[in-house]
């Protein structure tokens, strides 16, 4: 077995267990495998060892990677996790299956326009910037609801909330903040964890964790 499969096995082991504890459907909760910056070799061993939800956070490095490997695997789930541009929108509409990075109203309308050009009308999280960090993306708690009814106007699927915490604060708290809002608005689905939290995520209700390192090891150009 290879490295990248032990340590998806293992994953699997670990968000059951933890999922478990907390008295959860261990199938409520997927792992998103961001292959992001990640070589080949590694993707390919991780397909191999069956695994098919993958993040990816750049449109072109995405297309890049997973357009020819689209054709070979009918049963790919594409998640962007990463800042979306709005010229962007017409490629991410056609190679993603869903989009975690909704924050602002010209993105939320321009994806709907493109969603029922290309007929493709995929299921959306709404980003939020739990922190109130200036340069980070996502829409700030205080303009949620605005945005998620400018959202449900324009016809858009939005399935749940998504979150990266700051850097420097206990992530658990903006999990439960995440959580908090996601109740408030009747969202069920909640993308937030990584491979340093993603315990402390499903903790807290998290049904997608996002995993890179945990899964493929570092990335090449961060060693
Ligand atoms: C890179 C990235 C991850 C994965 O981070 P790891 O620490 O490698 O698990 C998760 N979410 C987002 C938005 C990312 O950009």
């Amino acid at each position: 077995m290879s490295q990248i499969s032990e340590n998806l096995n293992k994953l699997y082991e670990e968000i059951a267990k933890t999922a478990e504890e907390w008295g959860r459907a261990a199938d409520d909760i997927s792992l998103v495998a961001v292959s992001k910056k990640q070589p080949d070799e590694r993707i390919d061993a991780a397909l191999a060892g069956g695994h098919r939800v993958y993040g990816e956070n750049r449109v072109q490095e995405a297309q890049e990677r997973w357009e020819k490997r689209r054709a070979e695997y009918d049963d790919l789930t594409l998640h962007l996790i990463g800042p979306l541009q709005t010229n962007k929108v017409k490629d991410a509409v056609a190679l993603f299956d869903v989009i975690e990075v909704v924050d602002r109203p010209k993105l939320a309308r321009k994806l709907a326009k493109e969603m029922d050009r290309q007929d493709r009308h995929l299921p959306c999280f709404i980003q939020v910037n739990t922190g109130k960090e200036d340069q980070k993306s996502g829409v700030l708690p205080a303009d949620l609801p605005g945005l998620l009814s400018l959202c449900r106007d324009e016809g858009l699927d939005i399935i749940g909330l998504m979150c990266i915490p700051p850097v420097d604060d206990p992530p658990g708290l903006h999990f439960a903040y995440l959580k908090q809002l996601a109740d408030d608005h009747g969202l069920k689905q909640l993308s937030m964890g990584m491979s340093g939290d993603y315990d402390k995520a499903i903790a807290a209700g998290a049904t997608a964790i996002r995993v890179g390192t945990g899964v493929f090891g570092p990335r090449p150009d961060s060693a």
